[in-house]
């Protein structure tokens, strides 16, 4: 988008030290998901004013603000409407021409998704995330931080509330301390009419809502889980950028299923089982990990393009295989040194990713790096493995893997990315204050950790095209190897994702009902002419079943599958008797080696 050249600088600006923006946020109406907004802005002269619905949205990395479900807006000074326009080149601002120095009165309906197909699921009849940015506009002209405002929220009667905003528990109508809008937007609130608050520590706690009471019921063993990743957490990074923190934990399989980080607290989504069907939920138990991470790397260190002042401004992620690949690394040494996820579950996990990267050819013609850019292209991908999809999450993490693993080899174990950490991430004491930084910053740092071409190896494994390194497997200490029965943390994804994933054998994975969802690029499927979208109707002479298909896999013959494509049903054989595979990492020697070391506790 262009950027527009002219920036009128609103009328109450002008004042030294004008009186909050007062935001009041009526969210009873969990029928509909309908969040009315009355937000009073202050004006001590007339003139022309722009406002803004908040855009580049931080943690998203993309112009994600949801302007088209704001509705019914309408402004006035003195009971007498103030006509509008909205910009023509930008959306998300709209231009008023003030009549008097009286206050402004903003009010609109913000009309949250009442299903997936319209979005992510943020108000139920059981619960809600309010996240502020959706619920305001603010003056243009200036940086966000330097606004104040002074939010209140209603929740429907009886229903309790958590936010960084007032911490710990509390009831269905709040009035919330003036803050900068910046700390407003990223103080999201929960509430639920289940909830129930654990210390994990000092000033640190995880806010738990549910859909209904008895999936609030956490063991005492699963909450001292959480407390020892948060304790592991506190050792790598040492002194916390955050002077009080809460850990917003949702259970529901209806709303939206997803982490976003914020400086004093985290958004996590997970499904309603999480306490109740423990075993199976491994693979959702690193989310608490990496969006508290995130308060290090991410939130207080922060990519100098990403530190943006107004929400107007376009966010570069080129930096995000730090921002985001290195936090998935904390997030799998989090959950392993915290006994949250087993050792053996996180390196099949280790080996789910390294397996899958060994054979995606999308890095032969991209690099990690260029997969930045997928935060603002859309992103579904038909051809995953081939046109790449924000790899800078998962292939980044195999590149801190590698970092990690070199520096243990070559240091003789005494040295790791945890130095890294400690003086890359340490904390100077002001819990509003975000440290930027630039890839050079990035370079020194871990040449104080082990002297070392580090911008070459930057270059190599992130910035130019080339497979994902995997040399940390080795030098770490274990091999990869496929087995024919799915690991426990395989299975806790597929559950995870819906699907039955045969990338290693086959090369498909099929969610319900027989519907292919990706075929691995060149695999056996793939030459076998099927492609995403297609839906498996027969296996062999029997209608099509998961059973029946990991059945015929099994046999080791070639799989004579019935698919349905574009309308069209036709025959295909798939030329595959290796029988079912999923990766595995196993130790090579006897001995504990440097992925042990990295995962065990401190
Ligand atoms: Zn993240």
């Amino acid at each position: 988008m262009k950027r527009l050249a002219l920036l009128l600088v609103p009328a109450l600006m002008g004042a030294a030290n004008p009186p909050p923006i007062t935001l009041a946020v009526d969210a009873t109406d969990v029928a509909h998901g309908i969040v009315a907004v009355t937000e009073t802005l202050p004006i001590d002269r007339a003139g022309p004013l722009t406002l803004r619905y908040p855009r580049w949205i931080p943690g998203t990395h993309r112009p994600s603000g949801p302007i088209a479900r704001i509705a019914g807006l309408h402004f006035s000074q003195d009971g007498r409407t103030v006509s509008w326009q909205r910009d023509v080149e930008d959306p998300y601002s709209f231009h008023l021409n003030l009549r008097a120095a009286t206050p402004l009165i903003i009010r609109f309906d913000y009309l949250s998704p009442t299903d997936v197909s319209q979005g992510d699921v943020t108000m139920t009849p059981a619960m809600t995330v309010l996240s502020w940015h959706t619920v305001s506009l603010y003056p243009a002209g200036g940086a966000v931080g330097d606004l104040r405002v002074q939010a209140s929220a209603v929740f429907p009667a009886g229903w309790r509330s958590a936010t960084a905003l007032a911490p710990g528990l509390s009831g269905d109508r709040v009035a919330y301390p003036a803050v900068s809008y910046a700390t407003l937007v990223d103080s999201p609130v929960l509430a639920a009419r289940h909830m129930r608050s654990e210390t994990l520590a000092p000033d640190i706690r995880l806010d738990i809502a549910a859909d209904r009471p008895e999936q609030l019921a956490a063991t005492p063993t699963q909450i001292a889980l959480h407390r020892q990743m948060v304790a592991q957490a506190l050792k790598i990074f040492g002194r916390p950028p955050f002077d009080h923190y809460d850990l917003l934990l949702w259970l529901s399989d209806t709303m939206d299923n997803q982490g976003l980080e914020h400086r004093r607290s985290s958004e996590n989504g997970v499904p309603a089982g999480y306490f109740t069907q423990w075993p199976l939920m491994a693979a959702r138990r690193n989310l608490l990990a990496h969006e508290f991470t995130h308060a290090w790397n991410g939130k207080y260190r922060r990519p100098a393009d990403l530190t943006t002042t107004d929400y107007a401004q376009p966010m570069h992620g080129d930096l995000l295989w730090l921002y985001e690949g290195q936090t998935r690394f904390w997030d799998y040494v989090l959950q392993a040194r915290s006994g949250l996820v087993s050792r053996q579950d996180t390196l099949d996990g280790l080996a789910r990713i390294a397996a899958f990267y060994a054979t995606a050819p999308a890095f032969d013609w991209r690099s990690i790096g260029d997969t930045t850019a997928d935060v603002v292209m859309a992103d579904t991908r038909g051809w995953p493995d081939y046109q790449g999809s924000s790899d800078y999450y998962e292939a980044g993490k195999l590149v801190w893997l590698e970092a990690d693993q070199l520096i243990r080899d070559r240091t003789a174990g005494r040295r790791s990315l945890d130095d890294f950490a400690r003086t890359f991430f340490a904390a100077d004491g002001d819990p509003n204050h975000a440290s930027p930084y630039a890839r050079a910053d990035v370079v020194a740092a871990l040449g104080a950790v082990m002297p070392y071409d580090w911008d070459a190896f930057l270059r190599t494994h992130v910035e130019e095209p080339g497979r994902p390194p995997l040399g940390w497997i080795e030098r770490g200490g274990y091999r990869l190897t496929f087995v024919a029965a799915p690991p426990l943390y395989w299975r806790s994804i597929e559950h995870r994702a819906g699907v039955i994933d045969l990338r290693h054998s086959i090369g498909l994975s099929i969610g319900s009902g027989g519907a292919v969802r990706e075929v691995a690029w060149d695999g056996p499927a793939f030459r076998a002419g099927l492609a995403p979208g297609a839906t498996l109707l027969r296996v062999g002479t029997r209608p099509y079943s998961d059973a029946a298909l990991l059945a015929a896999i099994r046999r080791r013959r070639p799989v004579a599958l019935t698919v349905r494509q574009l309308g069209m049903q036709r025959l295909v054989t798939i030329a595959w008797t290796g029988g079912l595979r999923y990766p595995t990492l196993v130790r090579a020697g006897p001995a504990p080696a440097g992925l042990d070391s990295m995962l065990e506790p401190r």
